[in-house]
């Protein structure tokens, strides 16, 4: 790696962190999103020092200035994935390249300082060594990486700001599947959409996410799990859920995905996936798929299976399919035989239980 583009990160430890007795009960038992380890990464830039200030300290509190750009304009970007721990007691990271390099394209489309993918790989590498004792086993789940960046000059002018704050923290996962691979059930937004052409739906942007909140509380008060949204332009054609993207497994036995074209988040997983199943021999489709036609081709049987992906949940098998009309199940309800193999094979690959022939892993 070219020197100008490592970071010396500082460390200061934690002198109270949790106990082994407190780290293992959460551990055990994680859940999502609510626990965190017990240090947290910083780099700061500004237009005359570039990236500097690079260090790990005790996770906590930050006091900010309540003019940050970020708190009035949006200029944030976030990413997410995880380090898997194998049955040999390796770290592994899976292809966190790739979350490098997207994190570049929402910094740039966010008119932010994009963070070299060298630090961002250092900086992941690093703080998972800090907090390695931090992983769960792998029966029960992951650490979770959460790398964000914010606007950091306190001005209330709608301009791009010349400050930015990265960091990243971490928190213990649990396996979405520990308690086997449930079926869930989608509502189709009808009103609501995600992203328009030359909006941000590529980027990873909160202000994306906040745009998606009503859509699934709408979902939520239907019953339904999760949300599918819909182009912008027409309310027509299926695009991704709130948090993952889709594929359907049609009766010629190829896969259907919807084509990235600026709206939807090009996910590492779908683009895994699409990776795997074309070395299987599947016809993967990447082509725009109508939700009145989706409805059609579920009740004539076209449609074999439906599932979601992405880094949170891997693969989760979507069952049924609700919308103002009716609702409607796809094929007996229960999770597919595709979906399971190539949610098998990308979890083998992940924890390090199967041959990584296309390089994805790294290991910590
Ligand atoms: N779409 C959206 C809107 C998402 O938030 C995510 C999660 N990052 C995905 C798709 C899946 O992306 P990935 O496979 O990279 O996690």
């Amino acid at each position: 790696m070219p020197a100008e583009k490592m970071l010396s990160i500082a460390f200061e430890k934690n002198p109270s962190p949790a106990s082994a007795e407190q780290r293992n009960t959460i551990l055990q038992n994680p859940g999502f999103g609510k626990k965190f380890t017990d240090h947290m990464l910083l780099i700061r830039y500004s237009e005359e020092k570039g990236w500097h200030d690079a260090h790990i300290k005790p996770y906590g509190n930050i006091s900010l200035d309540p003019a940050l750009c970020v708190f009035h304009y949006a200029q944030e970007i976030f990413e997410g994935l995880k380090a898997y721990k194998a049955k040999d007691g390796r770290i592994l990271l899976f292809r966190p390249e790739a979350n490098a390099k997207r994190f570049i394209n929402s910094a740039k489309r966010m008119a932010m300082a994009p963070l070299p993918e060298e630090m961002f790989l250092q900086a992941i590498h690093e703080f998972v060594k800090v907090e390695k004792d931090w992983l769960p086993d792998q029966s029960v789940g992951t650490l979770y990486l959460r790398p964000f960046m914010i606007a950091s000059t306190p001005y209330l002018g709608v301009k791009a700001s010349p400050d930015y704050l990265f960091m990243l923290i971490a928190s213990p996962a649990g396996s979405y599947f520990s308690k086997g691979a449930k079926p869930v059930t989608v509502w189709i937004s009808e009103f609501y959409t995600r992203a328009a052409s030359g909006g941000t739906g590529e980027a990873k942007c909160g202000g994306n996410y906040a745009a998606s909140l009503i859509a699934q509380q709408e979902a939520t008060q239907n019953n339904c799990d999760q949300l599918v949204f819909l182009d912008a332009a027409e309310h027509k054609w299926i695009e991704e859920m709130g948090g993952m993207n889709i594929f359907f497994v049609l009766d010629d036995g190829s896969l259907l995905t919807p084509p990235l074209g600026g709206t939807i988040l090009p996910g590492v997983t779908r683009n895994s996936i699409i990776t795997m199943a074309k070395e299987k021999g599947i016809t993967v489709r990447e082509e725009l798929y109508a939700a009145e036609q989706w409805i059609k081709d579920i009740q004539s049987g076209k449609v074999r299976e439906v599932f979601a992906c992405g880094t949170a949940a891997v693969v989760s098998p979507i069952g049924f399919v609700k919308t103002k009309h009716g609702e409607y199940q796809i094929n007996d309800g229960n999770p597919g035989k595709l979906t399971q193999e190539i949610h098998k094979a990308l979890v083998d690959i992940q924890y390090g239980n199967a041959p990584d022939i296309h390089n994805w892993v790294q290991e910590v």
